[in-house]
C-alpha cells in the first residue's frame, strides 16, 4: 500500500532540483512532475512506482508540507483509518484516526543534534590493520588480503 501525494498541499519543494521526498526515499520512488506531463499536476511530486514502496514513512516524515500520506496495510490500518506523522524541530507527532472517527495523538522527542553532525567513530580507537594477522583473526586475514589459495586450504 504505497504513498500518495495530496496535490493541494504539495508545493514541489518550491521548485528545487531535488525535492525533500526525492532526497530521502531509499528506493528512489518519488518524482517531481515539473511540467505536469506525467500526472496532469505541474510542480507536484508523485510516487512513480507505487508497487515498490516499502511504506517506510521516510518521505511522509520529511515532507515540509505534510503532503504525503500512506495507505497502510489493512491489518494495521483498516480502511477509513489513518496514521500520519508531523515532524517538528524537536519532536514528532503521530495522529491516529480510527475508523469510528476517534483521534489519538502521540508526541515523541526526536534527535537534538543537527542532521549530518553525528560522528559515529568519535572517541573510538583507530583500527590497526596489523591486528588482523593475530590469532583470533587469522582466517579473516587471508581473506582480506585476497590470498585465495589460503582460503581453499582452510
Ligand atoms: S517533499 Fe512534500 S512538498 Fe516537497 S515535493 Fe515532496 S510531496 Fe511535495
Ligand atoms: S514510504 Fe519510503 S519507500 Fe515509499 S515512497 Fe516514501 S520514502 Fe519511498
Amino acid at each position: 500500500m504505497p504513498t500518495f501525494v495530496r496535490t493541494e498541499k504539495c508545493d514541489g519543494c518550491k521548485g528545487q532540483d531535488k525535492t525533500a521526498c526525492m532526497y530521502i526515499c531509499p528506493h528512489n520512488l518519488m518524482k517531481l512532475d515539473k511540467d505536469g506531463s506525467e500526472t496532469g499536476h505541474a510542480m507536484k511530486a508523485f510516487n512513480q512506482e507505487p508497487e515498490q514502496c516499502w511504506e517506510c514513512y521516510s518521505c511522509v516524515k520529511i515532507c515540509p508540507q505534510n503532503a504525503i500520506e500512506v495507505r497502510h496495510y489493512a491489518d494495521i490500518v483498516p480502511l477509513g483509518a489513518s496514521v500520519q506523522p508531523l515532524r517538528g524541530s524537536d519532536s514528532i507527532m503521530w495522529t491516529i484516526v480510527f475508523r469510528n472517527g476517534n483521534k489519538k495523538r502521540f508526541k515523541f522527542p526526536i534527535r537534538t543534534t543537527p542532521e549530518g553532525s553525528i560522528e559515529p567513530y568519535a572517541g573510538k580507537p583507530q583500527v590497526n590493520m596489523d591486528d588482523i594477522d593475530k590469532p583470533g583473526f587469522f582466517n579473516m586475514g587471508k581473506e582480506l588480503k585476497g590470498d585465495r589459495s589460503q582460503l581453499i586450504r582452510l
